[in-house]
């Protein structure tokens, strides 16, 4: 399910972009190890991951890497294989707001955000 995008001056609070679809609360807590992209934790457990729209492989490298997803060779530079092997690894996917955010010097972007959350975070193991 996407988020529509409402298009130029649409004005929300900053945290609009942070509220966790697992829990519905927002997301305060840094993401640790930090990933390159604009990233936050939920207290649930939850990881978005901001990047560029069109730079959905970003993110899931990122969430590859965040969660530990062993990678088979041939799913290796596949967005959407590496997005299967998340989800074979129990790692729930869902797709956040689009946003666009401030760079400065006059340049902005047009950033999306995805969130993961590991589903047997509550199990052990
Ligand atoms: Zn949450």
């Amino acid at each position: 399910m996407e988020t529509a995008f409402a298009g130029a001056g649409e004005t929300l609070p900053e945290d609009d972009r942070f509220v966790c679809p697992f829990c519905h609360r927002a997301a305060r807590l840094p993401t640790s190890p930090k990933p390159l992209c604009e990233s936050r934790t939920c207290a649930c457990g939850a990881v978005v991951l901001g990047a560029a729209v069109g730079d959905y492989d970003e993110i899931t490298d990122e969430a590859i890497g965040l969660f530990g997803v062993p990678v088979r060779p041939e799913a290796a530079g596949y967005e959407v294989a590496l997005r299967m092997e998340l989800l074979r690894a129990g790692v729930a996917i869902r797709p956040g707001v689009v946003r666009r955010v401030e760079l400065g010097d006059g340049f902005d972007q047009r950033r999306q955000y995805v969130w993961f959350r590991r589903k047997d975070h509550a199990g052990g193991g």
